[in-house]
This record gives structure tokens, C-alpha cells and sequence, in this order.
């Protein structure tokens, strides 16, 4: 039949090693047969990156901010190895932290569920959203060590020479101290990115923090998200049918563990970095979480969590077949798309990304699968290659 035709472009965003060769792939078996893709695409491989001096880094979240949605691939963080193994002109930063600064964006890591790979929290029947604030706290905490006895005191000094003192502590002996900090600007931006993508879910948006004890910090944190859900989006939510809920994070634990799953779980740095790493592990496999970028102002940028898988890439190399999994890139792609569709009033893309995401659960569901999962998942299954795999899917999608 004809291709389903787009209208505005795709900021597609090429990465490294095996999740670059996926991505091709992924374009090759399932997305160019049906969809004229039309993209505007960046090519953020290590050595491009090199060669640019990062600008194409920044280009590509420019352009993000421009169009609205990307698809991302997973790309290198450079470390002193990769320095010597691209012979880079410098450490480049992570990408993601770079795009994720301009876009000023919060990141919502989600499970992909299969029938046959039951997460290790038996209640669990729906994916669990981690929002992860991704600035400031523990994260840009300046330390030190103590030697001895002491006072060490919280001091800041305004701009117009006023002078606010605390003690922290009078030492008796040696130990440590740390003093943290967030800003109000921030704390807004992920509060707005919670609810706008709580809305575009039409989920539930939980978020806790320790404000019981932390009662001026954390307590800054509940205060800005209950005073911008009043006045920015309790009708909003109202309409949708969803709830915001606030609560302590011990008590946020306790019932995350017993639920059913199906909402968003809004989570300070720290917290979010752990509880992320604690949900994607009951879930099952890192491969197969999906992550979209969220702006305040509306911006979406789909990837997968999981990295560029460099040790399958050098069996790659070496002529070898590989059973990567590529469900996390497949539904970066699908939820891009679904996304473009939405905005630009395409039911044909929104539908199409939704019969693929259902071809490759089905795939998993009849037991075919990639090695990793072959590991995790119940029933009689057939472990294939990534290849294969892609022909699977494509065989359940049922279009010409
Ligand atoms: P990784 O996610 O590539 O691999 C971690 C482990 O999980 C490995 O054992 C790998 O074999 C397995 N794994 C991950 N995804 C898989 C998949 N789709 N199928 C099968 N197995 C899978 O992380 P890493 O090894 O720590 O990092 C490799 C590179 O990726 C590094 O250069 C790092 O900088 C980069 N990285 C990029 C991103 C990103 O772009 N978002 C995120 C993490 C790491």
C-alpha cells in the first residue's frame, strides 16, 4: 500500500557501536517499508562529535526546540579509554547531559511489560514511571573532611553584604561535612515536566520527599510542586480523571512495593537515581527500558536507557551475529512517532507505532526473543538474533 506520509520532520539523533548498527536496522526492516520518514538528523557518533568540537551535540537539541520531538540513539560518554581508543581532541561531556541542560528537561524512565517476563514484584501489572530531578543536591555537593576539633558553620552572603549564619556543628573531633543546594527555577522546570507528562499519559503523578525531617529543604520542593498543581493544573487534572499525590518517601516505598503499578513516580536526584536503578532491576532487564526527555515548555526526546552495548559492538567487529535486544530503541522510535503523529494530526503514524510496539510484544509473547530475555522469561521460548528478531516482528505486523 502507500506510505504513510509525514509532515513535519523527525529530529533523529544517530549514536554509537551497537545501538548505531541497531538503529539501522531498525529503519531498514520496520520503519522506511511503510512510513515516509521524514527526519532532520544528527549524527552524534563519537567522531562526529570530535570532529565538530560538540557543536553538533547542541545543534541537535537546538533543533529539538525547534520541531518539538527527537529520537535519540545511544551514544559514547567519553572516558580517559575512549580518549585514546577515538584519539579525541578532548573529553567531550555526555550528551545527554548537554541536551538535557538546553532542553531543561526531566527524564521519565518506563518498563516495557511482557506477558511471559514477570517482574520480580508479583503485585507489579503495570510499568512504574520514574521522574528523576536531574540538578543540584548530593549531586553538586561541596565537602570536606574535618580534622579535628571545630565549628563548621552554613554561611551566605547576599548580594547587598547581608550576612545569614548557621552552626552546623561544634566538632569535638574529626569527621566529615556537606553542605548542598537547589534552585526554585529548577524545581519548577521538573515540576512542570511531571504534570504536562503525567497529563500526556493520563496517569496518576506521585512525589515524595523527606520533607518531614529535611523541613525547610525538602519541604521547598512540596511547596513548589503544591503551589504550581493549584494554580497551573488542578483542572487540568480534574478533566483528565488523574491525581497528583504527594506523600513521604518512606511511605511512598512502602506502597510502590504493594501497588499495581501504572503511574508516575516524581523522585528528587538521589532518590531518583536509586529507585530507578531499583525498578528497572524488579522489572526484569535494562534493555528493556524506555526513556523520554521531557521539557517544561513541551519538547520530547525519546531513547533507550541502556547504552551503546560496546561488548556485543567488538563481537560485531569480529563478524559475529549478535541477539542484542532492540525493544528499548524499537519503542524509542514508535514513541517518537506516536508523538509526531499526535501533534501533527496523523492518525495513520499514531496507529502504526502502536501495531508495531504490539507486533514486538507479540513476538516476545510467542516466545521468540532475544538472548537476554531468553534468561528471564517463562514458557517455551527460541532465542534469535537481532536480525531475526526484526523479522519476527515485522512478520506479526501484518501490513504487505
Ligand atoms: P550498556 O547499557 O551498554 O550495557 C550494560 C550491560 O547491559 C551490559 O552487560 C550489556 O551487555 C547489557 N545490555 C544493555 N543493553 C542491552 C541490550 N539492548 N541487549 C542486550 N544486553 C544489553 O552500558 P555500559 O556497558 O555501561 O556502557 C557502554 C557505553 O554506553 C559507554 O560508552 C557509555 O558511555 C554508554 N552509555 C550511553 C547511554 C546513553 O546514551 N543514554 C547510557 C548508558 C551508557
Amino acid at each position: 500500500g502507500e506510505k504513510i506520509q509525514m509532515i513535519v520532520p523527525l529530529v533523529e539523533i544517530d549514536g554509537d557501536e551497537m545501538t548505531r548498527v541497531i538503529w539501522q536496522d531498525i529503519k531498514e526492516v520496520l520503519l522506511t517499508p511503510y512510513i515516509d520518514l521524514k527526519t532532520d538528523y544528527y549524527d552524534l557518533q563519537l567522531k562526529k562529535r570530535d570532529e565538530t568540537g560538540d557543536r553538533i551535540t547542541v545543534e541537535a537539541a537546538e533543533a529539538t526546540k525547534k520541531y518539538g520531538v527527537a529520537v535519540k540513539c545511544a551514544t559514547i560518554t567519553p572516558n580517559a579509554q575512549r580518549v585514546e581508543e577515538y584519539n579525541l581532541k578532548q573529553m567531550w561531556p555526555s550528551p545527554n547531559g548537554t541536551i538535557r541542560a538546553i532542553l531543561d528537561g526531566t527524564v521519565f524512565r518506563t518498563p516495557i511489560i511482557a506477558k511471559n517476563i514477570k517482574p520480580f514484584i508479583k503485585t507489579w501489572e503495570k510499568p512504574i514511571t520514574i521522574a528523576r530531578h536531574a540538578y543540584g543536591d548530593v549531586y553538586k555537593g561541596v565537602e570536606m573532611k574535618v580534622k579535628g576539633q571545630g565549628q563548621a558553620e552554613l554561611v551566605f552572603t547576599g548580594q547587598d553584604g547581608q550576612v545569614e549564619s548557621k552552626v552546623i556543628h561544634n566538632y569535638s573531633g574529626s569527621g566529615v561535612v556537606m553542605a548542598m543546594h537547589n534552585l526554585d527555577e529548577s524545581i519548577e522546570s521538573f515540576a512542570r515536566s511531571c504534570f504536562n507528562y503525567a497529563l500526556d499519559q493520563k496517569q496518576d503523578l506521585w512525589f515524595s520527599t523527606k520533607d518531614t525531617i529535611s523541613k525547610i529543604y525538602d519541604h521547598n520542593f512540596k511547596d513548589i510542586f503544591q503551589d504550581i498543581y493549584d494554580r497551573e493544573y488542578q483542572d487540568k487534572f480534574t478533566t483528565a480523571g488523574i491525581e497528583y499525590f504527594y506523600t513521604l518517601i518512606d511511605d511512598a516505598v512502602a506502597r510502590v512495593v504493594r501497588s499495581s503499578g501504572g503511574f508516575i513516580w516524581a523522585c528528587k536526584n538521589y532518590d531518583g537515581d536509586v529507585m530507578s536503578d531499583m525498578v528497572a532491576a524488579a522489572f526484569g532487564s535494562l534493555a528493556m527500558m524506555t526513556s523520554v526527555l521531557v521539557s517544561p515548555d513541551g519538547c520530547f526526546e525519546y531513547e533507550a536507557a541502556h547504552g551503546t552495548v560496546t561488548r556485543h559492538y567488538y563481537q560485531y567487529l569480529q563478524g559475529e551475529k549478535t541477539s542484542t535486544n532492540p525493544m528499548a530503541t524499537l519503542f524509542a522510535w514508535t514513541g517518537a512517532l506516536r508523538k509526531r503523529g499526535e501533534m501533527d494530526n496523523i492518525p495513520g503514524l499514531v496507529q502504526f507505532a502502536t501495531d508495531l510496539e504490539q507486533a514486538a510484544l507479540d513476538t516476545i509473547e510467542d516466545g521468540i526473543m532475544t538472548k537476554d530475555l531468553a534468561l528471564l522469561a517463562e514458557g517455551e521460548k527460541k532465542t534469535v538474533n537481532t536480525r531475526e528478531f526484526l523479522h519476527e516482528v515485522k512478520a506479526r505486523l501484518g501490513r504487505g
